[in-house]
């Protein structure tokens, strides 16, 4: 008896072609049931839904095209003090690169192509899209829903266990995507001295630790506070970030929507919570915003609230800006 051939992975016909559809995020063929429709389906690599709208990369994205000027202006201000740059390099020079790097080797799994593949190819998606180079990412075991970006010459990324365990596959992407836009926005080296600071003064220990006296010089020069006001905006540049790989502003809602009701999420009203958003960023003028800034700051919180965050991208949806970038050649 002739040996069976063996089933061709590539569809030869025409009715099989049209039964395979390529993942508009990362490329990957899938085949499908002949009564697909869009987003009934997740493509086998990224597990992103699938879908045959297209999916915009950026070839030259520049960062000045989509910050928030509330980052521009704090960022302005905090590189107006004299002598802030040389104060930061010696606090990062004190810790160190490989202090940073090793600490999460050591305790954290490393996304590879391998190891969690489609965590990795969400990475690529997301590094694709607005042209930047991939950094390292991580998982953590840490109950809290965070992530964060740091490092000074080569960023990585490390995303908490509980955020990849309550967030869809849309919303990983859109967390993956702000903590890449922190690098296209050049954020890294501040945002690393912002945390370290942080955890120094948290940690009330600055006066037992080798770097205290250049912790107090940064205290006294003001720089301690013009970075941690700047990095709490310097956020919304990276939601908008996010928009721009996510490509859907309802994904960033749902997302800030989980950040905001964490495993209460499923029981709120999408569209009410939309509609808080809203109220929230009409009912308060500049003089209230500055103390609302203030607030922020004051609390603690490594982002900024997440009804303020999603009020901030309707907003930039509504004022056009996000199309006309979409649409940029
Ligand atoms: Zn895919
Ligand atoms: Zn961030």
């Amino acid at each position: 008896m002739p040996k069976k051939k063996p089933e061709s992975p590539e569809p030869s016909d025409a009715l099989t072609k049209s039964l395979s559809v390529k993942c508009r995020y990362c490329g990957q063929k899938n085949a499908v049931k002949a009564d697909y429709v869009n987003n009934a389906a997740n493509c086998g690599r990224c597990k992103l839904p699938l879908s045959n709208e297209p999916h915009k990369k950026f070839t030259a994205l520049h960062k000045d095209e989509y910050i928030h000027p509330a980052d521009a202006k704090a960022l302005a201000a905090l590189k107006a003090i004299p002598g802030v740059d040389s104060a930061l390099k010696k606090l990062l020079a004190w810790t160190g690169e490989s202090a940073i790097r090793v600490s999460f080797m050591a305790s954290a799994v490393k996304v590879t192509p391998k190891q969690c593949p489609d965590l990795y190819a969400k990475l690529q998606i997301a590094c694709t899209t607005l042209g930047v180079e991939m950094p390292d990412l991580f998982i953590q075991q840490n109950p809290q829903v965070n992530a964060f970006t740091g490092g000074v010459e080569k960023p990585i990324i490390v995303l908490h266990s509980a955020l990849i365990e309550r967030l869809s596959d849309e919303e990983t992407l859109a967390v993956i995507a702000h903590e890449v836009g922190h690098i296209h926005a050049e954020h890294v080296l501040y945002i690393t001295a912002a945390r370290l600071i942080e955890a120094i003064v948290n940690a009330s220990a600055a006066r037992l630790i080798p770097g205290s006296e250049i912790i107090k010089l940064i205290i006294s020069l003001g720089i301690a506070s013009a970075l941690l006001s700047w990095a709490r905006r310097a956020e919304l540049s990276c939601d908008r970030a996010a928009l721009l790989v996510t490509q859907d502003a309802h994904v960033i809602g749902r997302t800030m929507m989980k950040l905001a009701g964490g495993t209460f999420a499923s029981k709120i009203d999408y569209e009410l919570f939309l509609e808080q958003g809203r109220d929230f960023k009409k009912n308060y003028d500049a003089n209230r915003l500055d103390r609302f800034w203030a607030d922020v700051m004051n609390s603690g919180l490594s982002h900024p609230f997440p009804i303020w965050r999603v009020a901030e991208i309707l907003e930039w949806v509504d004022s056009g800006q996000y199309q006309e970038l979409m649409e940029k050649k």
